[in-house]
């Protein structure tokens, strides 16, 4: 790119967009602008305080001509960026469900951006293909998955960005499987199952497949059943649809649902598809990465009957955005519906089916070397400590809920499972209403920047979400946490009293 300003004496006439000494140099600027901000990040409010819009009042119409130095591109991520942040690494960030982050995925993600590879077929990544093959298969090891869902066995697993992708993916291989024998013209009459606390991801997958709006069945939870679907009405109710002539065709059950970490019961679930022949998937994008410790692994009992299961490492075990684990019993189904064999691609590896080309197994074409990231966790913390972290969570998280337990004015709405604490006030007062009050005790921790939390409605009732997992998050941030909580219901029961 040498000649490419000469026609402008102002500008270099040398360009290189990756030259190793500038990467260098800047790299090394940035990080220490990162481990500055990790090591500073208890001074920023946690949830962004700025109006919508702030950002593009503060930059430029349009963009630098000439390139800027780098110093005060850093400069402006601090001035511009920052505010705008709301701090998902900050030890005071107890919302949705936090994103645990480590050193070893940090740089496994370096490593992974450093290659660029494009790993859609075995041969234009080898390694890439190959390590993933290896950890999808570790990891079902540590998750005790039985062979049927491993590479070394009979099945195999894939990363995925997100649980959207995995699921897709696996209903659309469902709905080919069922569309082959009745025939596509009856698209119309195939209908997909989950409960009411079944992530929305499954309704919007259904809409991009081309099930039915009024084909995607959310069975309705009960606080009596802790909000988990119910094999009886969820059998009662594909027995009305086939009755009406219609097709039942998948199920998803969750371990550990986003709302309130309900645990679907596998087993009997996994009875009703099979009756019914249905595809079952388990999603445990959350509550998975638990299940790594004997003690929790119970929760994943049953899914040796399921076709598929996904599980988001980027949620709980140490991995960044994004990393969603699939594994499937058959494959095959899904690349029959998935692969493509463009002239372009052809290849002797291929042709011999000697190897997995990863581009079948997923929504897009290109990929990214993201099993580095996880071979980056898993050997530099190994099992034991991934296990540590996992309980130390859980621990904060009873910690809390102990809190809450010995106010009387609060309580425990559902029983707490993993590391989600699901509360609210219930003191008696005068002019608000409970379902006016929780939202306010919400709304003032959370403008006061020293913490975030974030609420849920089930079964009719506001409930507040405590749920622990930010990595840098210690004891200290947790009791900071309850006192912050309490001196908010204190204001307002005096206000309201
Ligand atoms: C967070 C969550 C999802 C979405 O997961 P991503 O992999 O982050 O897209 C799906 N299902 C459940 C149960 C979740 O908690």
């Amino acid at each position: 790119m040498g000649s490419l300003g000469k026609s402008d004496p102002n500008l270099d006439d040398e360009f290189n967009p990756l030259d190793p000494e500038e990467f260098r140099k800047q790299a090394y600027q940035t990080i220490d602008f990162i481990a500055d901000y990790y090591k500073n990040i208890d001074s920023y409010p946690v949830l962004s305080q700025v109006e919508p819009g702030y950002l593009r009042a503060r930059l430029p119409e349009s963009a630098p001509y000439r390139s800027e130095p780098f110093e005060t591109i850093l400069k402006d991520v601090n001035r511009d960026i920052i505010p705008g942040m709301t701090h998902w690494l900050s030890p005071n960030f107890f919302a949705y469900f936090p994103a645990t982050v480590s050193t070893a995925a940090f740089l496994g993600e370096m490593m992974c951006t450093a290659f660029n590879s494009v790993g859609f077929n075995w041969l234009a990544a080898p390694a890439s293909t190959e390590l993933e093959l290896v950890v999808m298969d570790w990891l079902a090891q540590l998750l005790q998955l039985p062979k049927s869902f491993m590479h070394s066995g009979t099945g195999g697993g894939v990363l995925q960005g997100t649980t959207s992708e995995a699921i897709l993916c696996t209903l659309v291989a469902a709905r080919d499987r069922v569309l082959e024998t009745i025939g596509d013209e009856k698209i119309a009459k195939l209908v997909v199952y989950g409960s009411d606390q079944t992530h929305s991801t499954l309704a919007k997958a259904c809409k991009v497949a081309g099930i039915l709006p009024r084909n995607t069945r959310l069975i309705p939870t009960t606080k009596h059943e802790n909000f988990s679907l119910s094999s009886a009405q969820l059998r009662s109710a594909i027995e009305a649809d086939v009755a009406n002539g219609l097709v039942p065709i998948y199920l998803c059950g969750t371990v550990g649902t986003t709302s309130s970490n309900a645990v679907d019961p596998l087993d009997q679930l996994a009875d009703v598809a099979s009756d019914f022949g249905m595809w079952f998937h388990v999603d445990a994008a959350y509550a998975g990465s638990a299940c790594i410790c004997p003690e929790f692994r119970h929760f994943l009992n049953g899914v040796e009957r399921a076709n598929s299961l996904s599980l988001s490492p980027h949620k709980w075990l140490l991995t960044y955005l994004d990393c969603c684990c699939l594994w499937l019993k058959e494959p095959a189904s899904i690349i029959k519906v998935l692969s493509t064999d463009p002239e372009y691609l052809k290849n002797k590896p291929s042709e011999l089916n000697s190897v997995v080309d990863y581009k079948d197994w997923q929504i897009g074409f290109g990929r990214r070397f993201r099993a580095l990231r996880l071979w980056f966790v898993l050997r530099s913390y190994g099992v034991a400590k991934l296990q540590i972290h996992i309980r130390s969570d859980v621990e904060m998280a009873k910690m809390f809920e102990e809190y809450v337990r010995s106010d009387p004015r609060f309580e425990i709405v559902v029983p707490r499972e993993f590391a989600l604490v699901c509360f609210r006030l219930t003191a008696i007062h005068n002019s608000d209403s409970l379902e006016l009050l929780n939202p306010k005790l919400l709304n003032w921790v959370n403008t006061s920047g020293r913490m975030y939390m974030t609420h849920t409605v089930i079964g009719g009732t506001y409930i507040l979400r405590f749920a622990v997992g930010s990595t840098l998050t210690m004891e200290g941030h947790v009791s900071a946490a309850w006192h912050l909580i309490k001196e908010g219901a204190d204001k307002l029961l005096r206000e309201n009293n």
